[in-house]
C-alpha cells in the first residue's frame, strides 16, 4: 500500500473514530437532558396531584378541587389517569378524554412491579408515565393507582432529526475530508516521486547533470530536495574531476613514452654505429682511419651519456609527480629562510648560463622563517633560476625578494626570451612546453609542474609576468611565520 494510501487510511480512521464519539456524545447529551427534564416535570406535577386526590361518593378516585389541578395539567401538557382497584373504575383529565386515551393498568398483584417511569404506547402514540399506587388517608391501605403521563412524541422527533444530522453530517465530513486527505496526501508526496524518478533516472544512466525542479516552501520536502540536488551536484563534480585525472593520467602516460622514446632512440642508434665498428673483424669496418673512428666513438659514447643522464632526469622528475598525485607530502619544520635563499645563490653561481646572474637585498629575509622542507625550497629555487638562465641568451637573471601582508615573495627576473600570454596558464602542465622553446632549449616540461606541488604543499602560490621578448618575472609566494631563532 502505498504512503499517501496509508496517510488518508490513517487520517480518515482518525477522523471517523472521532466523529464517532462527538456524536454520540452529543446524542447522549441531548437524549439524557430531554428526558430528564421531562421526568422532573412529570415527577413534580405526580407530588402535586397526590394531595389533592380524594375519594369521591361513589368510593372512586377524583381530584380535589379537581378542575384548577386538572388544568394546571393540561397546560402543562400532561395526561393524568387514576384507577380505583376495588370499583374498577376509571378518571382521565380532560385531554385523555377528548381524545380517546387511556393508560393500560396492570393487575393489583403486577402492579407493585410496574410502578415508576415506564414507556408506553397508547393508541399509537409514544408516553412517558409515572405511576404508583394511591393509599388511603390514615388507614394507608392500597387504594387505586395513579398515571401522570407526557407525550414524547415531539422529543422523539427532535432526536430522530438529531440522529440523522448527525449521521450524514459525521458521513459528509468523513467523504470530503477523506477525498481532500488523499488530494493533500497525494500533492505532498508528488516532489517525493520526483526525487525517486530523478534517483531512477540516474541509476538507469549515467547522466549526474539532472536536477529537481522545485519552487515550494523550504519545508522538509524542500530540504530533502536541496540535499538531494546537492548531493548530484558534489558527485558530478567528484565524477568530473575522477575524468579529469583520468584524461590527465593517459596524457601523462603517453607524454612520458613518447618522451622517453627519444633518449632511448638516440641511444640505440648510437649503440648499433659502436656495434658496427667494433663488434666485426676488422675487414669488414667502414674505410676510415683509425683515428676518425675513435672519435666518432668517443662522440657517440657522449650522445649515450648524455641521454642516459636526461633520462634518469625524466625518470626522476616523473617520481615525484607520481608521488605528489598519490597525495604524498613531505615534513616540515621553521625554516630560516635566509640562509636557505643565500646558500641557493651560491650554488647557482656554478650553474651553466650565459645571462649575468645578480641578487636583491636578501637582510630583508632576516628573522623570517616559512614552515617548509629545506630540500624541496630549494628545488623550487632552482627550478626557477635554471629556466631563467635557460631562457635568458643574454642579459639578466635577478632574484630579490619581498615581504607583503604576512607573505614573502621570492621574485625572479629574466630579460630572456618571455612568453605569449596564451602560453601562460599552460605552463604549470606536465610536458608542456611553450613553442619558442623546443628544439631550443633543453628541457623535460616538468620542472615548473613539480615546483607548482611544492609550492601547493607549503600553502603557497606563484604569479606570472611576462612578455615574448622583453623576459618574465615570477614571484612564489609563501605564508611567513615569525618565530625567534631557534638556538
Ligand atoms: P622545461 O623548462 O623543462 O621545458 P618547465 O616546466 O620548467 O619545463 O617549463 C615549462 C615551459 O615554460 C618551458 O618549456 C618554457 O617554454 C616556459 N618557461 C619556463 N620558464 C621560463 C622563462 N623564465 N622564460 C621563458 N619561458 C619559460
Amino acid at each position: 500500500m502505498s504512503i499517501r494510501l496509508r496517510l488518508t487510511a490513517w487520517y480518515s480512521g482518525i477522523l471517523f473514530i472521532t466523529l464517532l464519539a462527538f456524536s454520540l456524545a452529543v446524542y447522549g447529551f441531548v437524549h439524557l437532558y430531554t428526558y430528564d427534564e421531562l421526568k422532573s416535570r412529570i415527577q413534580q406535577q405526580y407530588n402535586k396531584i397526590i394531595p389533592v386526590i380524594t375519594i369521591l361518593e361513589d368510593g372512586s378516585l377524583g381530584f380535589s378541587p379537581d378542575r384548577t389541578s386538572q388544568k394546571r395539567m393540561e397546560d402543562a401538557d400532561l395526561y393524568v389517569q387514576t384507577y380505583t382497584f376495588k370499583n374498577q373504575s376509571t378518571l382521565l383529565s380532560d385531554n385523555m378524554r377528548l381524545r380517546g386515551l387511556h393508560f393500560d393498568v396492570p393487575p393489583l398483584s403486577k402492579a407493585e412491579k410496574e410502578s415508576g417511569f415506564k414507556m408506553k404506547n397508547v393508541g399509537g402514540y409514544p408516553f412517558l408515565v409515572y405511576q404508583d399506587f394511591v393509599y388511603t388517608e390514615g388507614t394507608n391501605e392500597i387504594y387505586g393507582w395513579l398515571q401522570v403521563g407526557a407525550y414524547t412524541g415531539t422529543a422523539e422527533e427532535t432526536l430522530a432529526r438529531l440522529r440523522s444530522v448527525l449521521f450524514t453530517g459525521s458521513l459528509a465530513t468523513l467523504i470530503i475530508a477523506s477525498t481532500l486527505g488523499l488530494f493533500l496526501a497525494r500533492k505532498s508526496m508528488k516532489p517525493i516521486q520526483t526525487v525517486a524518478d530523478a534517483a531512477n533516472q540516474i541509476q538507469k544512466g549515467t547522466d549526474l547533470s539532472v536536477r529537481i525542479e522545485y519552487d515550494g516552501p523550504q519545508d522538509e520536502i524542500g530540504r530533502l530536495i536541496d540535499t538531494f540536488n546537492g548531493m548530484l551536484e558534489r558527485t558530478e563534480g567528484f565524477y568530473k574531476e575522477l575524468e579529469d585525472a583520468y584524461a590527465a593520467q593517459r596524457r601523462f602516460v603517453s607524454d612520458a613514452s613518447h618522451e622517453l622514446r627519444t633518449p632511448l632512440t638516440t641511444i640505440r642508434g648510437n649503440v648499433d654505429l659502436l656495434h658496427k665498428i667494433w663488434a666485426g673483424s676488422p675487414s669488414e669496418r667502414p674505410n676510415i682511419d683509425e683515428e676518425t673512428l675513435k672519435e666518432i666513438s668517443v662522440e657517440a659514447v657522449g650522445d649515450i651519456s648524455d641521454e642516459a643522464k636526461r633520462m634518469s632526469r625524466l625518470l626522476s622528475d616523473m617520481l615525484s609527480l607520481a608521488r605528489a598525485d598519490t597525495g604524498q607530502t613531505f615534513e616540515k619544520d621553521q625554516i630560516a629562510l635566509q640562509p636557505l635563499i643565500e646558500e641557493v645563490v651560491r650554488r647557482a653561481n656554478f650553474l651553466p648560463r650565459k645571462a649575468e646572474w645578480h641578487t636583491g637585498d636578501l637582510s630583508l629575509l632576516n628573522g623570517v622563517y616559512v614552515e617548509g622542507n629545506r630540500d624541496y625550497l630549494q628545488q623550487v629555487l632552482f627550478i626557477f633560476i635554471e629556466n631563467g638562465f635557460k631562457y635568458t641568451p643574454e642579459g639578466e637573471v635577478r632574484l630579490d625578494v619581498v615581504l607583503y601582508k604576512g607573505q614573502v615573495g621570492i621574485r625572479f627576473s629574466d630579460t630572456g626570451i618571455g612568453m605569449d600570454k596564451d602560453e601562460v596558464p599552460h605552463i604549470f602542465e606536465r610536458f608542456y612546453r611553450a613553442d619558442q622553446s623546443r628544439g631550443v632549449t633543453e628541457g623535460t616540461g616538468l620542472g615548473l609542474s613539480i615546483a607548482k606541488w611544492i609550492i601547493d604543499v607549503h600553502g603557497g602560490s606563484v604569479e606570472v609576468v611576462t612578455r615574448r621578448g622583453e623576459g618574465s618575472t615570477f614571484i612564489v609566494w609563501l605564508p611567513v611565520i615569525f618565530a625567534p631563532p631557534l638556538e
